[in-house]
């Protein structure tokens, strides 16, 4: 029996993540080199661990608050102060959720009427896009090329609003790109979000892991705290992608809607998280930079490598993606992403996926060990030597 007649369109119209497809590929082989996976590869510092076991030997295993732990949502508030210079309260702008993921999701619902426009700066990180389309929205993308460093500007903004827009969709530094805008270029696309009336919806879940300029968050702009939702977490900062903990910080009425929303579906994070979340920030400060640290040597090695090899990249600001072109390859994206794969067993994600101006790259993380990242850029290097003596034959 086709049991297909029974979803809904939303769902049967969704397309599966293009990423998934090469896990897929490259779980089936051995000796593969994965430069795919978008989280760190570091494993949570022991003493964040320690909490959470000491969460559950004290037995705390019940629900937490609808919008968890107050104690997390007042160390969150100092936190945000402390680094973001925004003020936020724990009692009602504050919102702890199952990682960035659900408060995205909760954001696009809390605020979006069916048929409301929402911009969105491609190549983007995957889930955008559908998540607003489950919200009953329409995604609006706007492309960017390298020429540009991958970053959208005010006019592009400017030309996409209509009378249906309502929010503006912006994450710095990127996924997949790696960009990262300065003060002055997030200035200028906030005075346009408020020459429009817009929100603005910031995903800051890469705001510990800038390497050249230090961290601005969209709240912290004149004239944007009140029509700004923050958007953050646990996953990539502290290496924290499996315990599911993130948080949204908003002004109080669209915080409340997502709480709403929040009560009924998921009703709280998972409390022992919650717990290990607190420890993380409360003497974790050490252990980020030190990560932060090696990723800064990572990239460097890894994108000045990258050049030589025949793959132009940018020198990313920030998160821990490069996203090189492979123009000199003569191949697609996805061609170049499976046969590189087949050829050379690395795993990379071909950059379409990611929005059609992704087209011509692909992207590496390069949250790898040094010696991965070594072993890697010697088979890419031996693959791109390959694809040119192919192409000049
Ligand atoms: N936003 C961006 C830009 C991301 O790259 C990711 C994870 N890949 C998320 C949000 C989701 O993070 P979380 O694990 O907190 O749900």
């Amino acid at each position: 029996m086709d049991s297909s007649r029974f979803l809904s369109s939303h769902a049967a119209e969704l397309k599966p993540s293009g990423i998934r497809k090469f896990f897929d590929l490259a779980a089936n082989m051995d000796g593969v080199i994965s430069l795919g996976v978008g989280e760190p590869d570091f494993v949570t510092s022991w003493n964040i661990r320690e909490a959470c076991i000491l969460s559950l030997e004290n037995g705390y295993t019940s629900y937490s608050a609808n919008a968890g732990l107050y104690e997390l949502r007042e160390e969150i508030s100092a936190y945000l102060k402390r680094k973001f210079r925004t003020v936020y309260s724990p009692a009602n702008e504050i919102l702890v959720t199952v990682g960035a993921s659900q408060a995205l999701d909760l954001a696009f619902r809390a605020v979006l009427n069916p048929g409301d426009e929402v911009i969105i700066p491609e190549p983007c990180f995957v889930a955008y896009g559908p998540l607003v389309k489950l919200a009953g929205g329409i995604p609006v993308y706007l492309p960017s090329d390298l020429n540009s460093g991958f970053k959208t500007l005010p006019s592009q903004i400017e030309k996409a609003v209509t009378e249906k827009t309502k929010a503006v969709l912006f994450c710095s530094p990127s996924n997949p790109t790696g960009s990262s805008y300065t003060k002055k270029e997030l200035e200028r696309i906030a005075e346009t979000i408020q020459k429009h009336d817009l929100l603005a919806v910031s995903d800051e879940i890469y705001a510990e892991l800038t390497y050249d300029e230090e961290f601005i968050s969209m709240a912290e702009l004149h004239g944007m705290k009140e029509r700004t939702i923050v958007i953050s977490g646990f996953s990539k900062g502290f290496a924290m992608t499996g315990w599911r903990l993130g948080y949204a910080a908003a002004p109080d009425r669209i915080l409340q809607a997502m709480l709403k929303i929040h009560q009924y579906s998921m009703m709280c994070a998972p409390t022992m998280s919650q717990h290990a979340a607190l420890e993380a920030l409360r003497n974790g400060e050490d252990d980020v930079q030190r990560m932060k640290t090696d990723y800064r040597r990572r990239r460097n090695y890894f994108v000045k490598t990258l050049n030589e090899a025949g793959y132009p990249c940018q020198m990313p600001g920030g998160a821990f993606y490069a996203f090189p072109s492979i123009e000199y390859s003569g191949l697609s994206s996805e061609e170049f992403a499976e046969q590189l794969l087949l050829e050379e067993k690395v795993a990379v994600v071909p950059g379409n996926v990611f929005g059609p101006s992704g087209e011509g790259h692909v992207r590496c993380s390069y949250a790898s060990s040094l010696s991965q990242l070594e072993e890697a850029l010697k088979r890419m290097s031996a693959f791109m030597k390959r694809r040119q003596g192919l192409q000049s034959k």
